[in-house]
């Protein structure tokens, strides 16, 4: 049968056969940030396009190239939104939630949306989980975003990533590194991208990050970010080290990471997949000072992070993570005649109800063909109603793994299959 729709390009179903793959990961990261007490926040996945514009920077590739916008009916700019801290901070000002003072611990996931070139591990709508913790500066905190990260990955069974972090300083020590950066670049120019060229002005540090190979090749002599730090950004940079150290969590110091967006200062990390080629970052973050004082609140110091589940479940693919137990009915009904047919409906809506999942054939009648679809659904159990049986009010239970079976009471059947 020809296809007569079919799925916009850069994005894909989630099939019921792998769902509880992605049901999984996405509870695991939840439990994870829970022992860190951190809450979930849903914001909506639309927003007005200046809440990411502003924030992002509006030189970056995400709002430059990326960015799905729309016009509603009365004229009103809005996008979807492309990454979650924007609208995490958005809210978070909106609703006074650091209202009470102290740290306010926030986590997300849902999809996002970018135009961008699809490739494997990479789409136009994926789905990202994301922690943001708002109202410290005190190293300690970005010690402990990093920390949820790693535990996050480990719980989910990788072994085969590593974490890189930096300091890009804060705004009164990047202006001396930013100009560092244009004298370096400047000679360069001539031999680098379009996008390099027009971000030189507005945000040198995006030069350092560029993927195409000829501006790699030039970027990678550039001046240190790390040699330009001042004293206070070089003191939080050493706490956050000597933090991570009494965890026992092995990083090392890659002076390369910016990060993409407008907003990070002082901290930036990735936790990086050792497996994967170029696609290789399974979480990125870093600190955000004085984004919240953008958005129009108190000048609020934050950090977070986040990471993509498409990226993150190909690792653990390619290592061999347990990724749940598929789920599978715990008894299968099979109903031999039209009288058990209509018994059955009963039988399976009071198992249901006592938390017992249970699964039947409507269409197969013979007693054959529907022990075949009870194999094929991986349930434990049989449950086979025919006349004689009805007649007793019982039912035969047969356990597929051993074959054995007996008969036991319609009234007893969820005891029987829970014993306490
Ligand atoms: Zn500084
Ligand atoms: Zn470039």
């Amino acid at each position: 049968m020809a296809t007569k729709y079919s799925i916009p390009r850069g994005t894909y179903d989630i099939l019921p056969d792998i769902s509880y793959r992605r049901i999984y990961v996405e509870q695991m990261f939840y439990k994870i940030a829970a022992t860190f007490n951190f809450k979930q926040i849903v914001t909506p996945i639309f927003e007005r396009s200046d809440v990411f514009e502003r924030s992002v920077g509006d030189t970056s590739d995400i709002v430059q190239k990326e960015m799905y916008r729309f016009t509603d009916k009365k004229g009103r700019k809005f996008a979807l939104r492309p990454e979650g801290t924007a609208s995490v901070v958005r809210s978070y000002v909106e609703n006074n939630l650091g209202m009470a003072g102290g740290a306010t611990r926030l986590c997300y996931s849902g999809p996002m949306f970018r135009y961008d070139r699809p490739q494997k591990g990479r789409y136009r709508q994926f789905y990202q989980y994301g922690v943001e913790y708002l109202g410290s500066d005190d190293p300690m905190v970005d010690a402990e975003i990093i920390a949820l990260g790693h535990r996050y990955l480990t719980a989910l069974g990788l072994k085969n990533f590593k974490l890189e972090i930096n300091s890009i300083g804060s705004a009164n020590c990047a202006k001396d590194y930013d100009a560092a950066l244009v004298d370096y670049f400047t000679p360069h120019l001539d031999a680098m991208c379009r996008d390099c060229r027009q971000r030189i002005d507005k945000n040198p540090k995006r030069l350092l990050d560029c993927k195409v190979a000829s501006c790699k090749a030039i970027a990678k002599d550039a001046p240190n970010m790390l040699e330009y730090l001042d004293d206070d950004c070089k003191t939080h940079f050493t706490a956050v080290q000597r933090y991570l150290a009494q965890m026992g969590i092995p990083f090392s110091v890659n002076p390369t990471i910016v990060r993409g967006l407008d907003y990070y200062n002082k901290t930036a990390f990735e936790f990086i997949d050792t497996n994967l080629g170029a696609q290789n970052t399974l979480i990125g973050g870093g600190r955000y000072n004085g984004l919240v004082a953008q958005f129009g609140g108190k000048d609020v110091p934050g950090i977070g992070f986040a990471g993509g589940f498409e990226r993150l479940m190909l690792s653990m693919e390619t290592e061999g993570c347990f990724f749940g137990e598929e789920p599978r009915p715990q008894i299968y009904f099979v109903a031999l005649g039209n009288a058990a047919k209509v018994a059955a409906a009963g039988i399976l809506y009071r198992l249901r109800s006592q938390g017992i999942s249970a699964e039947y054939n409507v269409e197969k009648t013979s007693m054959k063909a529907q022990m075949k679809a009870a194999d094929k659904s991986g349930a434990k159990g049989v449950l086979i109603l025919g006349d004689d049986e009805l007649k007793d009010n019982v039912v035969v239970l047969k356990w597929l793994e051993t074959g054995k079976q007996k008969r036991i009471k319609i009234d007893n059947i969820a005891e029987e299959l829970h014993p306490e």
